[in-house]
């Protein structure tokens, strides 16, 4: 359960895989995030921005989901499901937060502070696995400046905390310069080895949950004009008491770059349009959709 920290075995596939791949095969320089100014970066519609969900998800078969929010201005229904990948996601970013503030705090304190009302879930249902994860969370970070801390014992508190935790988490970036809303937020990025992570509450791996850490990588290319070659979707099950995770590690190649160019322009189309882009087949709709019942009801 090692989230953002790699194992050695992922470690090995990035330095002899990964790695030589990017630098031989390379990204062309169109689809770096810094050409944003240009084709077929650059947006065709300057009046729409989307948050970085919108553009990258695929849940909906025709994108209505797209429409329904931001041209009907529908407000979703919070599913479980959603409601627990978010509290999910708090647990993950608020334990490592506080181990980079140096500031720890136990999970009973972190516990007293969720606001249940916005959580369709009993807290019993939740509790162990987030305790779980959180408890998990903070041995690791524990463990990893105790390392670095032995290996430089004349670095500074600063300096050990940021070689052992070399993680911005909830980064906060605009994604403007790609036709994205003005204050994203990146689940971590792993500035000593480039890595662009996405935290995914899932248990099957898809492939389009590559789309959004690769969106992410190329507004972090626009916006700091570094290059972002590796992706990792992180996948966090925490179904029936038991919490597994598995990684999905990746070059963020130029066939994924032009993929997310697509649904990007797809989406702003629908919006910058007005246009429903209608239902598919009943069947092809989950009950647990966040637009189900303005679909449906
Ligand atoms: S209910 Fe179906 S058509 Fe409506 S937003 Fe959800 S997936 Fe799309």
């Amino acid at each position: 359960m090692l989230l953002y920290f790699l194992s050695d075995i992922e470690h090995k596939y990035l330095l002899h895989q990964l790695l030589p791949t990017a630098r031989e095969v390379g990204v062309s320089k169109e689809l770096r995030g810094w050409s944003w100014y240009q084709p077929p970066l650059k947006p065709y519609y300057d009046n729409v921005k989307l948050p970085m969900y919108a553009a990258s998800s695929k849940y909906c078969p025709t994108n209505r989901d797209v429409y329904l929010r931001n041209v009907e201005k529908v407000y979703p229904r919070l599913s479980t499901k959603v409601a627990l990948g978010k509290m999910f996601h708090g647990v993950v970013s608020d334990c490592l937060q506080a181990f980079l503030q140096q500031q720890p705090i136990d999970f009973e304190g972190w516990w007293q502070k969720i606001r249940w009302a916005e959580i369709p879930e009993k807290p019993e249902n939740v509790r162990e696995p987030s305790k779980k994860v959180w408890e998990f969370m903070s041995k690791l970070c524990e463990a990893k400046l105790a390392e670095v801390s032995s290996r430089q014992p004349y670095a500074s508190k600063y300096d050990v905390v940021a070689s052992a935790l070399p993680f911005l988490i909830e980064h906060k970036i605009s994604g403007e310069l790609l036709g994205l809303s003005g204050v994203l937020s990146i689940d971590c990025y792993d500035y000593l080895r480039a890595i662009m992570f996405d935290l995914k509450m899932a248990r099957e791996q898809e492939e389009w949950y590559r789309l959004s850490p690769v969106g992410y990588a190329m507004v972090f290319e626009s916006v700091h004009e570094v290059p972002v070659d590796i992706c990792c979707v992180v996948y966090l099950n925490a179904e029936n008491g038991r919490v597994s995770v598995h990684k999905d590690l990746f070059f963020a190649s130029d066939e994924l770059r032009q993929w997310w160019i697509e649904e990007r322009d797809k989406k702003l189309e629908i919006v910058a349009e007005g246009r429903d882009p209608g239902k598919p087949t009943r069947s092809q709709c989950k009950e647990w959709c966040m637009f189900f019942d303005a679909c449906y009801g």
